[in-house]
């Protein structure tokens, strides 16, 4: 694959494309907003191809940015570097992937080995997730524009990592256009050696199956970890529920915090068979071992519906659903499911229980989700006192709007 990757990269051209933005965009570029879209671009030398640099210059000729050029994206260059030229080549996303590795030193000895390398706009590299499953690296493109400069960072990877297998996903929008233009597909291997279909590793001490060739993201959701470890903190003794489940992550937590119960609801089944396997592979942790773990394979709304009117009652509530919100018109929709949501998990809480709501839509605002669960809150006539809203894991920075996507609010409801 590594020769694939460098026939990509020797046709990519060496001739940057020179171009000149809106005002606007140019304000934008100077707070360093990573986006410059299509309809910002007021002059562009020549026409380019997916990964060229773009050198954006400002009104005065001046050097604003430079970054990877992607025709086919409405996001047309996501800027590497600002405000002064840089060379970008293999030392200079080896210098950032350095970076991101010093920023996540912390997390060793906190019994993880699964963490975000690097996570896209917010570490740097716009476009792009690599996401470290012990010595199995995942990287993830939302652009074919990373697609010529894969050799370089593997390169870095190589020296910077070390690894046993790097795996290659896409972002669904692209995959066919990846496939047919590079001959790269999802869940291809690119370096290394990865023979197996799942890997284990750990979270929090606890041990996790993973399938980072075909599961969502890079196969776990490794952004929960920080609001899952919270979770753990508030089980103990409780019978909890776990909405939306996928391989289990909250509901491991909760029964390692000795939670009395777990069950587990997803739409899919493959998913809570893994969350099933996860805790037969924790079963040397007495709490787990303790704890009754069942699974339910369900529309959330209709088993929350279910539940209610059988007049089940829950000690803890996890809501942690798909993002709802893909464009802005579906934002009100989604807003109005995340209350609905509310509504169903407090009507199946009993007094004192916790609700664990989180969102993952970058486009409902962090103000109007929490706003949303409270107001839906405060009409159940109910006492509620807010527990906690977090913010993001330190390797899930954040540095500019679009990037705030994450939110999580416990509240416990008398
Ligand atoms: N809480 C999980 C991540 C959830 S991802 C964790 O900590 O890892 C969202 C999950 O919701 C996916 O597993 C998906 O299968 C499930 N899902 C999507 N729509 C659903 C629905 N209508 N009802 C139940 N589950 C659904």
């Amino acid at each position: 694959m590594i020769r694939k990757l460098e026939e990509i990269a020797n046709n990519l051209s060496n001739r940057n494309i020179a171009v000149r933005v809106t005002a606007q965009a140019e304000r934008m570029i100077k707070k360093h907003h990573p986006w410059v879209f299509e309809n910002s671009i007021a002059l562009q030398s020549h026409s380019g191809d997916a990964g060229d640099l773009a050198v954006i210059f400002d009104s005065k000729r001046k050097f604003l940015a430079a970054g990877l050029y992607d025709p086919h994206s409405i996001i047309r260059i996501r800027i590497l570097q600002f405000q002064k030229p840089k060379n970008i080549d293999r030392d200079w996303y080896c210098e950032r992937i350095k970076l991101s590795l010093e920023k996540r030193n912390q997390l060793q000895g906190q019994n993880t080995n699964g963490y975000r390398l690097i996570h896209g706009e917010n570490d740097g590299f716009p476009g792009l997730v690599i996401d470290r499953y012990g010595e199995v690296l995942v990287i993830k493109v939302y652009t074919a524009s990373w697609i010529p400069h894969l050799r370089s960072v593997v390169d870095c990877l190589k020296e910077l990592v070390p690894y046993s297998a790097i795996i290659f996903r896409v972002s669904r929008k692209i995959q066919e256009f990846i496939e047919e233009k590079y001959g790269l597909s999802d869940g291809m291997l690119l370096n290394g050696d990865f023979q197996q279909e799942t890997l284990i590793f750990k979270e929090n001490g606890i041990s996790f199956e993973v399938d980072p060739m075909h599961g969502h993201k890079t196969g776990f959701y490794l952004d929960q970890r920080e609001n899952r470890a919270l979770v753990e903190q508030l089980s103990s003794g409780k019978n909890v529920l776990n909405v939306f489940a996928y391989n289990g992550g909250f509901s491991l937590y909760a029964a390692k915090g000795g939670a009395k119960s777990v069950t587990s609801v997803d739409i899919n089944r493959y998913a809570l068979d893994s969350a099933v396997r996860n805790f037969n592979l924790n079963q040397q942790q007495e709490t787990i071992r303790m704890c009754q773990h069942q699974t339910v394979e369900a529309d959330a709304f209709t088993y929350l519906m279910k539940a209610r009117e059988e007049g089940q009652l829950y000690d803890m509530v996890i809501l942690d659903p798909p993002m709802f919100a893909h464009n802005e018109q579906q934002i009100s929709l989604a807003i109005k499911k995340y209350r609905q949501l509310t509504r169903l998990g407090v009507e199946v809480l009993a007094p004192g229980g916790i609700l664990v709501q989180a969102s993952c839509s970058s486009r409902v605002s962090s103000s109007d989700f929490y706003k949303s669960v409270l107001s839906e809150l405060s009409l159940t006539g109910r006492r509620i006192e807010e527990l906690y809203r977090t913010g993001y894991a330190l390797d899930h920075p954040v540095n500019f709007p679009e990037g705030e996507y994450l939110k999580c609010i416990f509240v416990r409801v008398c």
